[in-house]
């Protein structure tokens, strides 16, 4: 995945009345403060201390400068003493980067023997945050509010789950997702408006020819081939049948050119995701699946069967979770395990699902597809570790796009499946089968998701605050009565809050 040189601008808010040495002192401590962040290990991205801001003029100016800064992806606004915030209302509309309020205070504790007057006026962070607070709400904007001291690893955690939003949010400006083939015919989740997700999102969705695909593969020679599947025989356990000299051998040296066509295409177009669709294959000898599960471990998005809003989705995850422990990917609710007590799903696809989740070495294997009419395509197989994870999907609503996320727990499969050719895992969803998905499909979300075990629900509510998504979570304390009201007052609230 490339990465692009990026910082977060530390921004104090002040004012005049406080005399020089105040104002000293306040610089002198948001930049000490703006260095311990920068130097911390939770946060993915370089803090950039700015001068304290104290007039209308500075604030505007400094937001002007971040809107067209490629490097910045966002501010944190701590207010050390009061700011007036009717200084900050041209600047906050304009702003075009997203924004957190860091709410803490320079002093972790109250000097009880020592304080006095001067300790008071330069330490106000309680009330000129709430100031702070005011103007935002009643310019209705999003942003995260995190609070506490800062040299807290909790606190600092925080910050770094709204950075890698904030790096999400910066990669999906411009952002280029490609579709070989349209959508699977007849679906209807995997639709939606592609104008309104540019406008919202930032990503442009474009549709190519598969022939457009054959072509590119068709330029990739024998030495090419040969030299991916060494790659592949080293990188995975390859069943004997897909060996050199196997009789499958040719169905993996197909797979190898699929892949080196695909990514050529995927370059030189400068995609950051794409789609497939087993309905549309003209040309393509086999369904790509082991392409799609490489490219993706690469940190592509990937959306099924023309699903360019999960490409976009598994994209942006790719890069909030970037570094961490744990996978992510293209997921699909499979099918159920029914038992009273014992409720579980399986997830699973045709053959793309990530191998970044995968538990151990994954085994490459080349199986018939039951669907498609194609030669058997390339897969790897394998299982994943317990752990905590989650599902997200976004939809198109008609008049807004909603983020629908459900924690769940990784479990073991109860046997092994020595018949399932495909990469699997097993969850149970948060707070039990019966009411997350009952949850999930009050509230529309697809069958496709995007599947992480290193994000966390934070990262997913400071994404979808990001680009005012409805944000729906489905975890251990939902019931189905409060999600069928929480989905009735959205409706409301999406009507009306286009006046606001
Ligand atoms: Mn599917």
């Amino acid at each position: 995945m490339k990465t692009v040189k990026q910082e977060v601008w530390f921004i104090t808010g002040s004012q005049h009345l406080y005399g020089e040495a105040t104002l000293k002192r306040v610089a002198e401590d948001s930049k000490r403060i703006a260095h311990t962040l920068s130097r911390a290990k939770s946060l993915p991205v370089k803090v950039v201390f700015k001068p304290t801001l104290t007039t209308p003029d500075a604030v505007t100016d400094l937001c002007i400068k971040a809107n067209s800064s490629a490097d910045c992806i966002g501010l944190i606004c701590w207010m050390h003493t009061f700011s007036p915030a009717k200084m900050w209302i041209t600047g906050l509309k304009v702003l075009q980067k997203p924004f957190m309020h860091l709410h803490t205070q320079f002093n972790r504790d109250i000097p009880w023997d020592s304080i006095d007057m001067d300790f008071m006026n330069l330490n106000q962070s309680a009330h000129g945050g709430r100031e702070f607070g005011f103007i935002c709400s009643r310019l209705r904007k999003n942003r995260k509010v995190v609070v506490g001291h800062w040299q807290e690893p909790a606190v600092q955690h925080k910050v770094g789950v709204w950075m890698r939003a904030a790096m999400a949010h910066h990669d999906s400006q411009g952002a280029r997702i490609a579709r070989f083939g349209d959508n699977m015919r007849e679906v209807a989740v995997t639709e939606g408006d592609k104008v309104e997700a540019q406008k919202c999102f930032g990503y442009a969705v474009n549709g190519y020819g598969v022939g457009d695909l054959v072509a590119a593969i068709s330029q990739i020679s024998e030495a090419q081939v040969d030299r991916l599947v060494k790659d592949y025989d080293a990188q995975y356990e390859v069943v004997k049948a897909g060996r050199d000299g196997g009789k499958k051998r040719e169905s993996v040296r197909e797979a190898a050119r699929i892949e080196l066509g695909m990514r050529a295409f995927l370059e030189a177009g400068d995609f950051v995701g794409f789609t497939t669709t087993f309905e549309d294959l003209y040309g393509l000898k086999q369904l790509p699946g082991l392409a799609v599960q490489r490219l993706m471990a690469e940190g592509y998005g990937f959306g099924a069967e023309g699903d360019w809003k999960t490409a976009a989705l598994v994209r942006a995850m790719k890069v909030m979770s970037q570094g961490l422990t744990g996978g992510t990917s293209f997921m699909e609710d499979y099918t159920y395990h029914l038992e009273p007590g014992n409720q579980k799903v399986l997830g699973a696809h045709m053959l793309e699902i990530c191998d970044s989740i995968a538990n151990g070495k994954p085994t490459l294997e080349v199986h018939p597809l039951g669907i498609g009419g194609k030669a058997d395509p390339v897969r790897l197989v394998f299982n994943v570790d317990q752990g905590p994870g989650l599902n997200a999907s976004i939809i198109d609503m008609g008049n807004r796009f909603r983020m629908v996320v459900n924690t769940v727990d990784v479990v073991n499969p109860d046997a092994d499946l020595p018949k399932l050719p495909v990469a699997r895992v097993v969850w149970v969803p948060k707070p039990n089968l019966e009411v997350g998905a009952g949850a999930w499909i009050h509230a529309g979300a697809a069958h496709h998701s995007g599947f992480s075990m290193a994000l966390t629900a934070e990262h997913m509510e400071d994404f979808a605050d990001m680009f005012n998504l409805e944000y729906v979570e489905i975890n251990e304390a939902t019931t189905i009565t409060d999600i069928k009201n929480q989905l009735r007052w959205n409706e409301m609230y999406y009507m009306l809050a286009k006046g606001l």
